[in-house]
């Protein structure tokens, strides 16, 4: 069995004081570094959320909305999102207080201005109505890598996305549940048992 790490979006504004900050998000910061001191893992990737600034995903870009309102794109449900992890600003960059040198991949998402990426493995539905593969899945294979464990922000969105697509692609998934937090909290339980029923392992310490 060969084991990946995917570190979803530990970048500051998903921290407090962040853009677009996920509450209690610093609490996963201890356990993450350990994560990345942790020799039981053969492949470290992290993701990186990384918009241009006019990416379909700000309510800026949408004139009248206001952050969080929903919107249909490409026949599909988008939360608008307040600016956040605009390539090249501070926000964006890995969370700095964490060493990084362990990492193998650092993949970036979310550059396409057209559609957002959620997933470490595949973007959102595009105009299209496809889900463009980043090319993780095959990145991983090639390595031989056949179980994952996912920790990082946010619990409800990118981490979800990423665990859903990643045991679609046929990887024994699981999710470090303590080593994340969501943007909405209500729905934890819910977003749980789905997980679960999907095939996720949710493990908590
Ligand atoms: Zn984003």
């Amino acid at each position: 069995m060969t084991r990946a790490l995917l570190l979803i979006d530990i970048q500051p504004d998903f921290l407090p004081g962040g853009a677009l900050a996920v509450g209690e998000g610093d609490r996963i910061l201890k356990g993450v570094a350990e994560l990345l001191n942790n020799p039981g893992f053969d492949v470290v990737v992290a993701t990186q959320d990384w918009h241009p600034a006019d990416h379909t995903s700000f309510a800026s870009n949408h004139p009248g909305k206001t952050p969080f309102e929903v919107i249909n794109l490409y026949g599909h449900s988008q939360t608008l999102w307040p600016d956040h992890c605009v390539q090249s600003t501070p926000g964006a960059r890995l969370y700095p207080e964490l060493n990084w040198d362990r990492v193998d991949l650092i993949l970036r998402k979310g550059t396409d201005r057209a559609v957002d990426s959620y997933s470490a493995f595949r973007n959102n539905f595009n105009a299209e109505g496809d889900r463009p593969a980043t090319g993780l899945t095959g990145y991983l294979q090639a390595r031989g890598v056949t179980e994952v464990e996912l920790a990082g922000l946010a619990r409800d969105y990118c981490v979800a996305w990423s665990a859903e697509d990643a045991v679609s692609e046929g990887f024994t998934t699981d999710v470090l549940w303590d080593l994340t937090r969501s943007v909405d909290p209500s729905g934890d339980r819910e977003l749980a048992d789905h997980l679960a029923d999907l095939g996720v392992t949710i493990i908590r310490r």
